[in-house]
């Protein structure tokens, strides 16, 4: 019995199994700190915004700060492990005969959306 609810966006578990496909949108200064920088990045595929706190060089890391998009975050203290979220996007995604299936169905599908 899996703890993710059936509703749960499968492109949410893409990124919490696979990673999240961040795009660079770039810098801004901190307001009031002179010696920080933030670097400003965005998901691709699902919508969450990260905010990075570099020092003002981009040297070094001070902390990470993250918007989530609506309904991707479960319960305070209920995520599951990522092995969780990877079972059931495998569970909700067809799984081809070998990669000459898996491609030709991704070159239907992108033919099918123009
Ligand atoms: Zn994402």
């Amino acid at each position: 019995m899996s703890v993710i609810a059936d509703d749960y966006s499968v492109e949410f578990l893409k990124c919490r199994s696979h990673g999240h496909p961040w795009d660079f949108i770039g810098y801004f200064r901190l307001e009031g700190f002179l010696n920080h920088i933030v670097q400003e990045s965005v998901c691709l595929r699902c919508g969450l915004q990260r905010e990075t706190e570099l020092s003002a060089d981009g040297e070094k890391r001070i902390a990470a700060y993250y918007r989530y998009p609506h309904g991707y975050q479960m319960q305070p203290g209920k995520s599951p492990p990522k092995a969780e979220f990877r079972r059931a996007l495998v569970s909700r995604t067809p799984v081809y005969g070998s990669a000459a299936e898996l491609h030709a169905a991704q070159q239907d599908r992108v033919a099918g959306s123009e």
